[in-house]
């Protein structure tokens, strides 16, 4: 028998009906003589609503309860989704992520998975039970429930399908695959039928929400390749996992970039240590950094964070701005990046300059750049951000096959 483990993600059971369509798409998957693991996500825009709730009642909610609240989110619909395929004479039981055996680290708001306990889900899967598993959380070493970040449900599934060793892993979301960029922003934006671990994983570091990184690395580590596909369709998805020979494979964007710069640093030996030191620690992840050239032994830093993270970034900030005498922090909360990603670009020169004369011929100012061997990002201002994954779309020809 083959273990197949899937992902509905938060659209794909938005509602009663949508839960209904899941429960028969498992059902029919199961009824051709597969063991089931069934990953989902909370409901439409629960962990938004949830999280606006939280707001309403504290400005700063411990960590700690705003896991546990964000946790009820992914319950909820694996309750209801089991409820449903008891409906349909499927025998199957529903897990929290700490049932299911999923320990994390103690990061609360993006815990890592650390260690997967699978007995209790061979266990049921040995009882000819379907296991529906809500996304998204585990327990620490403290017996607390941590989330895995925005979008982690898709960890849960592809950390879980590694752990079975599964013979599938597939992803069910609102569209048909992975595409050349947010088929939202460019309606051109074509259906890739493969991309690579290396690239996938560039393009949700670099915000194509398709997909959450850690899942992808996952993924890659343990040679689990991922189908993406649409839970409303039958249209054949997009397998992750399968090399290529692609020039720009496609275009990234994130619209939730702020930038922070220190004015008037002394440059001296440690500097960037004091001030990167303690976000490291807070498990703020900082992206592109430039640092300006010195004059009479001072400069300037700026570097980027996710907008989520520019309030807790501030508090630090400020703090090592003080010690080390610096003239002044800028924030600017309304940045975006946008990445070309493609395994050609690390043998071809040339993609630079054509990236930013399409920039240039959009009348867009590119603020920062970053570059890794398979891909080129741009800072700009958030207002352009759609316009700028249109033009670099149409400059690299990604309608075109
Ligand atoms: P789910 O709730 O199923 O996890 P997400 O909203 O997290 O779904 O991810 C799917 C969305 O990702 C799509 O609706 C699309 O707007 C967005 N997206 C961004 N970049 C891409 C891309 N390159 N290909 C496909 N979808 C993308
Ligand atoms: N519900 C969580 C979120 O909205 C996790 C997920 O959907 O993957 O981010
Ligand atoms: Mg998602």
């Amino acid at each position: 028998m083959s273990l197949v483990v899937q992902k509905y993600g938060g659209s794909s059971v938005k509602d009663v009906e949508r839960i209904q369509a899941v429960a028969r798409r498992v059902a029919a998957r199961r009824d051709a003589g597969n063991d089931m693991v069934v990953v989902v996500s909370a409901m439409g825009d629960t962990t938004d609503e949830l999280i606006d709730l939280a707001h309403r009642i504290t400005r700063q909610p411990e960590p700690r309860e705003m896991d546990l609240l964000l946790s009820t989110g992914e319950l909820i619909s694996s309750a209801l989704v089991t409820m449903a395929l008891h409906e349909l004479g499927q025998k199957a039981v529903a897990l929290s992520g700490p049932q299911a055996g999923i320990m994390t680290d103690t990061t609360f708001s993006k815990a890592k998975i650390s260690a997967i306990d699978p007995a209790r889900l061979e266990r049921e899967l040995k009882g000819g039970k379907i296991v529906i598993v809500a996304g998204f959380q585990g327990l620490t070493e403290e017996e607390d429930v941590a989330t895995l970040g925005r979008g982690g449900s898709d960890t849960t599934a592809v950390g879980l399908a590694a752990r079975l060793r599964a013979d599938a892993c597939e992803i069910y979301t609102d569209v048909d695959g992975v595409y050349t960029a947010d088929p939202r922003i460019v309606p051109e934006a074509r259906k890739l039928d493969t991309i690579s671990f290396e690239e996938m994983l560039e393009m949700a570091q670099m915000g194509a929400k398709v997909m959450h990184p850690r899942a992808v690395e996952l993924g890659q580590i343990y040679n689990m390749p991922i189908t993406v596909r649409s839970s409303y369709s039958d249209r054949e998805g997009t397998i992750i996992g399968v090399e290529n020979v692609n020039k720009v494979t496609g275009i990234a964007h994130d619209a939730d970039v702020a930038k922070i710069t220190l004015v008037g640093l002394p440059d001296r030996p440690g500097v960037a240590h004091q001030l990167f030191a303690p976000l490291a620690d807070a498990a703020i992840n900082v992206d592109t950094i430039v640092q300006n050239v010195s004059h009479h032994g001072v400069t300037d830093i700026s570097f980027t964070v996710a907008k989520t993270d520019l309030q807790s970034s501030q508090k630090f900030i400020e703090s090592v701005a003080r010690d080390l005498g610096a003239s002044s922090v800028i924030a600017n909360p309304d940045m975006a990046k946008v990445s070309i990603v493609g395994t050609g670009i690390q043998n071809h020169p040339g993609y630079a300059a054509r990236m930013f004369g399409a920039m240039s011929e959009a009348g867009i100012n590119i603020d920062m750049i970053s570059t890794s061997e398979i891909r080129i990002t741009v800072l700009i201002e958030r207002a352009k951000v759609a316009d700028a994954v249109r033009a670099l779309h149409r400059a690299f020809e990604l309608d075109q096959a």
